[in-house]
């Protein structure tokens, strides 16, 4: 950015913004996706005003790539519609218009007002302080300030390619600040997602959270309860799907917004007595982290199933000290603690079903005689638990040597992989006699009190 140095000590108001005319500013077309500048050109062709907004422009000026274009207009959704044949409304909470090209997205959405005019009345809905709709139109000014942090608000004008402020973002933005439009507390209450997209772009852009906007962070996470479950696990995934999760937790904790998020793990990882619980947590978002930066794909079943296990591992170990056989067991823990977990997050059956399956397949690794490891590895899941089998090792739940061996039994050529059985089979009938003397608890394979197990077996 490279405003001139008057419009720099301007601060600028909902009405009179600070402009930054073309020459003055980073932001090029080039740099713009082929998709975007076709919705503003056309919606600039129809007479409505078409702005860049958002994370695109924000990013633009750090030199990132943008993960996506999102455009403000002063056209409704229907005028919208009209415009573009590929085009979908979505959203009653906040409506959109979604210009669709192939895969590419381009979202749309109307410049949102405060709803004071009477004709607006019922369009903008809050309840006990939090927005529960938002679809009162309003001018470019009233748009700016009802978006969420200043560097979040900052306008590319397609008419003549300037750059507008009406929060201090630029300012912001190059001071590497975090901060919330207007008042924090209001504005979170208002939408409690907020504390979650503060904790987000810290991570994401390396910012610090400027104090009366951290604040209330640590003061206002019982807001979360009150978000639908299912928005939760969206902004979830955004959180620890873009490469730098391992940050976000530990931001997430700082807070004290991740007791809110998983209660059950919090209680787990805050009575522990030895540190391997929450090294496989921090292990398992490394790992991902390191996959989303190597452009490998990763999936909410796995990222579920590491942010879960804790509970469900020490749920396991207490039920077969009781004597329960340990299938059952994980099956019993994991449906009670994805019961309790749903209320707060819903994750979706089709991923907490795999995640359920990479869970249940932990015990299966200590078999190792016979047919049952040829079994387990044509399991439709035997990729991911094996990698999560991968990541107790790592944390020390497990002895390294099971996954060493699982890594070499995938490896193996058909003769290796009988003689891999039978070596295992050879060592671990002498220890399954002297189990069966000591009693049913630990007659299983015992996956979850396993490090001992798996040194038995070698
Ligand atoms: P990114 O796309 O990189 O995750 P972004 O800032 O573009 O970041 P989006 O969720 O795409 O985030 O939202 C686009 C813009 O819409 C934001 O930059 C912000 O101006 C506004 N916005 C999104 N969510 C909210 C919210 N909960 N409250 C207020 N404004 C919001
Ligand atoms: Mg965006």
């Amino acid at each position: 950015m490279q405003e001139s140095d008057n419009d720099i000590t301007r601060t600028p108001s909902a009405t009179t913004p600070l402009i930054v005319p073309r020459p003055e500013h980073g932001i090029s077309r080039a740099n713009i996706s082929a998709n975007a500048l076709k919705v503003l050109y056309r919606l600039k062709q129809e007479n409505f005003q078409a702005h860049l907004v958002g994370g695109g422009v924000r990013d633009l000026l750090l030199g990132h790539e943008p993960k996506d274009f999102d455009v403000a207009t002063d056209a409704t959704p229907e005028q919208v519609r009209q415009v573009f044949r590929n085009c979908r409304l979505i959203g009653r909470r906040f409506r959109l218009a979604h210009v669709h090209f192939g895969r590419d997205i381009i979202e749309v959405a109307t410049f949102r007002g405060n709803g004071e005019s009477e004709a607006e009345e019922g369009e903008r809905c809050v309840e006990n302080g939090m927005i529960v709709r938002d679809n009162a139109y309003g001018t470019i000014a009233e748009d700016a300030l009802r978006r969420d942090f200043t560097i979040n608000a900052l306008y590319y004008n397609i008419q003549d390619f300037s750059l507008i402020d009406y929060a201090d973002g630029l300012a912001d933005l190059r001071a590497g600040k975090l901060r919330l439009i207007g008042d924090p507390e209001q504005r979170y209450r208002e939408d409690p997602v907020r504390m979650l997209r503060a904790v987000r772009f810290a991570c994401k852009l390396g910012f610090s959270i400027e104090e009366a906007t951290e604040r209330p962070l640590f003061e206002l996470g019982h807001l979360l309860d009150g978000v639908p479950a299912a928005r939760l696990f969206d902004e979830l995934i955004k959180l620890f799907h873009a490469g730098y999760g391992l940050d976000v937790f530990e931001k997430l904790r700082h807070y004290g917004l991740f007791a809110l998020l998983f209660p059950d793990t919090e209680a787990a990882l805050a009575c522990e007595d030895h540190d391997f619980p929450i090294t496989l947590v921090s292990r398992g978002l490394a790992n991902t982290d390191a996959r989303i930066q190597a452009g490998k794909p990763v999936t909410p079943a796995f990222l579920f199933a590491v942010l879960l296990w804790e509970p469900v591992r020490a749920g396991v170990e207490r039920m077969v000290a009781e004597g329960m056989q340990i299938n059952e067991a994980m099956t019993q823990v994991s449906a009670e603690v994805c019961v309790r977990q749903q209320s707060r997050v819903a994750v979706p059956k089709r991923f907490s079903l795999p995640m359920r399956e990479i869970w249940a397949l932990q015990p299966r690794f200590e078999q190792r005689e016979g047919k049952r490891p040829f079994r387990l590895l044509t399991h439709p899941r035997f990729r991911a638990a094996y990698d999560f089998l991968l990541l107790r090792a790592e944390a020390g739940e497990v002895d390294r040597e099971l996954a060493e061996w699982w890594t070499r039994f995938q490896d193996a050529s058909g003769q290796e992989r009988a003689s891999m059985v039978e070596g295992g089979a050879r060592r671990r009938r002498p220890r399954r006699r002297r189990r069966r003397k000591s009693g049913a608890a630990s007659s299983n394979g015992g996956g979850e009190s396993s490090a001992g197990a798996a040194k038995g077996a070698q």
